[in-house]
């Protein structure tokens, strides 16, 4: 998980108004709510550190319905602030979706959810670009009964720059399963950001999901350690390459990249160090 660079602006307003401007059914209903989007642009910037302070605003079904039909029928305007999102992203981050590491980012999350804070449909710092399935499974929720929040913020939260994702491989009939934990084994850790990114996975599921996609990576792995390793080697030397891949990823993608606390993994998984030297063995 990478940190997202937000659009700067000192008017967010504006990219409203340019949306509002090429509006033509919703244009009056809009144009009469200006003011109270702009003093809701303010609140929502005055508190992006912490936006579950933020309360809901009162709004009827037709102005609702105009503030969504910002979001939900593109114009040029829109279009535009979500290239300028994109592309303000590193070109390695662009690519993966920074909630799970996994999918595309096709999508974008509205981090406070549009069907609550119609206003902020197209507020560029609450778009969040994101893979479908991210997006699907926060759908309205954000907020847990105590205020917390579900979610890490990309672009404003203080990201956890300490390891505490892990990975244990267990053999089950001869395949390979990978479970993934969340502890924290540095006390200086910032319990707050580690507290977050807790609820973060669980509200993602990410343990199930990166399961999921582990047993891809694992096989692979092996084919790639298999065809590019030639006698002698030993176990040691297996594990060290594993260790340099985590490492490698970590630095890409982040200290709690979950490949990267998968290739940590298998380096110290026997079983999967053994097999790599068996099959290096009978390929010569
Ligand atoms: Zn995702």
């Amino acid at each position: 998980m990478k940190k997202l660079v937000p659009l700067e602006s000192q008017e967010y307003f504006s990219y409203f108004i340019q949306i509002l401007k090429q509006k033509r059914k919703v244009k009056d209903i809009l144009t009469e709510m200006q003011d109270t989007i702009e003093l809701r642009y303010q609140r929502y910037c005055e508190n992006k550190e912490d936006l579950s302070v933020i309360e809901v605003e009162t709004f009827t079904q037709d102005q609702k319905k105009a503030l969504l039909h910002c979001y939900e029928v593109s114009t040029k305007a829109l279009e535009s602030v979500k290239k300028q999102i994109s592309e303000l992203q590193e070109p390695t981050v662009r690519g993966k979706c920074q909630y799970c590491g996994i999918g595309v980012p096709t999508t974008f999350d509205h981090y406070m959810p549009k069907g609550i804070f119609p206003e902020y449909s197209v507020l560029p710092i609450n778009l969040v670009p994101c893979c479908y399935e991210c997006n699907n499974i926060r759908g309205e929720n954000w907020l847990l009964e105590n205020k917390q929040r579900m979610t890490v913020n990309l672009y404003f939260d203080d990201l956890l720059m300490v390891k505490c994702l892990f990975s244990e491989i267990s053999y089950s009939d001869n395949i390979p399963e990978t479970n993934f934990q969340m502890w924290s084994i540095d006390p200086s850790a910032n319990n707050q950001s580690f507290e977050q990114l807790k609820r973060h996975y669980s509200m993602l599921d990410l343990e199930k999901r990166y399961k999921l996609q582990a047993a891809g990576v694992i096989s692979e792995t092996k084919r790639s350690i298999v065809i590019h390793t030639k006698l002698p080697c030993s176990r040691e030397e297996i594990k060290q390459w594993l260790l340099d891949e985590a490492r490698a990823k970590s630095d890409t993608f982040g200290i709690n990249y979950w490949e990267a606390s998968l290739m940590e993994g298998l380096a110290n998984c026997d079983r999967f160090l053994q097999e790599c030297l068996t099959e290096i063995c009978n390929k010569s």
